[in-house]
């Protein structure tokens, strides 16, 4: 019988792990098969505090675990295939096959990109389409890249990938970015970025490696096609609650629902992350949505007087 079980190793899982380690719960963090979270597909991160030249997101990642680590966190490497939160204590299964036990969970399973929805783009996945640019942009040395998006993550991306690409083209549906200024500006001054804008992709071409995309501009209805050899999406992020369905508040968007602090709708159980958050989605709110929950459960626990 576990204290706390914590379902996500991204920096809301990790830091909430810390925090309960520290509080002597013997925390037990399920990692997944691709530990890290999202900012182990990143490159540099420079609005984590402490870092103040920045440091690189995976780099950041294996801090966070060490610290989590060092303060007793057993990790499992697994991923939650089920939860039964109908009755308590809760029950985990981890791969479809160990059932765990716990008396508390905090739910950090995060986001994952999200996809156009075309069949080519399913297709050529991994063939020249990518959502990772800092995992995959090194083999287009010397090559035109598509970026789609316009958030923060498609000039990140974008401004990234100009590294390795000889020209960079950021599709945006609209004629106005979502991106923060700092990165908007460092994205427009860059001389190999180009932006296509009020458009969308309608395809991605190519026969066994993507060589083009095909773009319709929504004003003015002009549909044409773009040669690239890479085809990046940023368009967001849709939260990972699949697990959750049926038992725990979700709103509209598929975001688990907490209230006072961390708590869902079932005591005992928080949330904490992207998984919960609309609005900030940012490593140093998950970190400090982490430490909440992890600051829920103790509490939890120490009324049931566990
Ligand atoms: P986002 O802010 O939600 O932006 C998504 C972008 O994709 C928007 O521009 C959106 O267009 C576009 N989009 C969405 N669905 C689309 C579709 N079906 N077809 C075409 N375009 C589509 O997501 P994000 O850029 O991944 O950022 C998520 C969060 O992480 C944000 O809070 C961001 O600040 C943060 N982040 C921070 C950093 C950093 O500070 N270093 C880096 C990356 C991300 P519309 O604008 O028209 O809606």
């Amino acid at each position: 019988m576990h204290n706390v079980v914590i379902i996500g190793s991204g920096p809301a899982g990790l830091t909430a792990a810390m925090y309960a380690a520290r509080a002597n719960l013997a925390p037990l963090l399920i990692e997944g098969w691709q530990a890290g979270g999202q900012l182990t597909t990143t490159t540099e991160v420079e609005n984590y505090p402490g870092f103040a030249k920045g440091i690189m997101g995976p780099e950041l990642m294996k801090e966070m675990r060490f610290q989590a680590e060092r303060f007793g966190t057993v990790f499992k490497t697994g991923d939650a295939t089920s939860v039964d939160l109908r009755s308590w204590p809760f029950t985990v299964i981890v791969d479809g096959e160990e059932s765990l036990a716990t008396k508390s969970l905090i739910i950090a399973t995060g986001a994952s990109p999200m996809t156009l929805g075309l069949s080519n783009e399913k297709r050529l996945w991994g063939h020249g389409v990518s959502s990772c640019a800092t995992c995959d942009g090194f083999f287009f040395k010397g090559k035109e890249l598509v970026v789609v998006g316009g958030g923060d993550s498609a000039m990140e991306e974008a401004t990234f990938l100009t590294k390795f690409a000889t020209k960079v083209s950021i599709v945006h549906r609209r004629d106005k970015l979502r991106a923060s200024k700092i990165m908007q500006d460092r994205a427009m001054k860059n001389e190999k970025i180009a932006f296509v804008w009020n458009s969308i992709i309608e395809d991605v071409l190519g026969q066994d490696v993507v060589t083009g995309v095909r773009i319709r501009n929504v004003v003015t209805g002009k549909v044409w096609d773009l040669p690239c050899a890479g085809f990046f999406l940023a368009i967001g992020h849709h939260p990972n609650t699949a697990l959750f369905t049926g038992q725990l508040g979700i709103d509209g968007a598929g975001y688990l629902l907490t209230n006072h602090g961390t708590a869902t709708n079932v005591p005992g159980v928080f949330a904490a992350g992207d998984v919960q958050d609309p609005h900030y989605r940012q490593a140093v709110t998950a970190a400090g949505t982490g430490c909440m929950a992890a600051i829920d459960a103790e509490r939890f626990l120490e009324a049931l007087g566990a």
